[in-house]
């Protein structure tokens, strides 16, 4: 790989494959400020901003208005590129004091992520109004994390409708948005035939998918030895969810760790990845690698 100079020289580029095969390259981000970060990489889009983060390293709650202002904030940056928006993943790994959380056994396999929002439709209902808001100021996706079948898919688009019913009788603009859904869940993977046909995009978790295929803690280094990242079972996964996906008419990213795995890209880019989204000092190392790359 080149070094960081050296890198320079993809900036502006298009990240694209010596055989003219293209692929999105987006940024990972977590609050307002990433934004500066992900355009000074050179990303073209955010693939995966987790909001979770403007709930923590507080005591209360953010109000609508000041989610939709880190949200706008975000939107108006990326200048026309998607920034696809992930509702809010608290719960295991990112624990909030203030949300009082009943003590669970095994909170990774807890009420956590949409679980924990359907279960607070006022919580939910406030960071949905945000979103939306902040959907026209440019071009924005809504994503919900750790879904598992097209039941829960159903109240989340109810959700998502209340949520318009709200902004419409308050006489604000919004939208039009892409709905989509991680694949995070070994259920999401076989049922992405079904929520395919149900939404406009898929992104692949594969940091959370990895963990629940081969039931292995994520947080637990004791398990280094054994966790195969390149495991056949997770590497089936994505080719059977991208198939799914795309004979569906809905596209895929990946967004968890395995994106940036440059041993992987030329395996992505043949099943047809739609885009790879990754922490932005990851941005212009990977379209080296995808520009160096024949397909085909
Ligand atoms: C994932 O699970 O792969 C993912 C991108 O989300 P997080 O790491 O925030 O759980
Ligand atoms: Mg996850």
């Amino acid at each position: 790989a080149a070094g960081r100079a050296a890198l320079e020289a993809y900036r502006g580029k298009e990240s694209v494959t010596k055989s003219g095969k293209k692929i999105i390259l987006a940024a990972n981000i977590g609050c307002p400020e990433d934004a500066e970060a992900a355009l000074a990489a050179d990303c073209e889009g955010v693939g995966l901003m987790r909001s979770e983060f403007l709930y923590l390293g507080r005591d209360s709650l953010p109000t609508e208005d000041e989610l939709f202002e880190s949200y706008k904030t975000v939107v108006q940056a990326m200048d026309g590129r998607e920034v696809i928006i992930r509702t809010l993943d608290i719960g295991a790994d990112k624990q909030v004091g203030y949300f009082d959380m009943p003590p669970e056994d095994n909170p990774a396999l807890g009420l956590r992520a949409i679980r924990l929002c359907l279960t607070r439709p006022i919580l939910f209902q406030t960071q949905l109004c945000a979103i939306l808001r902040a959907s026209r100021y440019g071009n924005v996706g809504i994503m919900f994390p750790m879904v598992t079948g097209p039941d829960e898919l159903h109240r989340l688009k109810e959700a998502l409708a209340d949520a318009e019913d709200v902004l419409i009788a308050r006489g604000e603009r919004f939208g039009p948005y892409r709905v989509g859904v991680m694949i995070e869940t070994p259920a999401a993977v076989f049922m992405s035939g079904e929520l395919a046909g149900e939404v406009d995009f898929f992104s692949i978790g594969t940091n959370d998918l990895t963990q629940y295929l081969l039931a292995m803690d994520r947080q637990n280094p004791n398990l280094a030895p054994f966790c195969d990242p390149h495991h056949p079972a997770v590497l089936r996964a994505i080719r059977q969810t991208v198939e799914r996906a795309h004979q569906a008419g809905c596209t895929v990213g990946i967004c968890g760790e395995l994106a940036a795995d440059e041993a992987l890209t030329e395996a992505f880019l043949r099943l047809g990845v739609d885009e790879l989204s990754v922490a932005p000092s990851r941005i212009l190392p990977l379209r080296e690698k995808i520009r160096s790359l024949t397909l085909g």
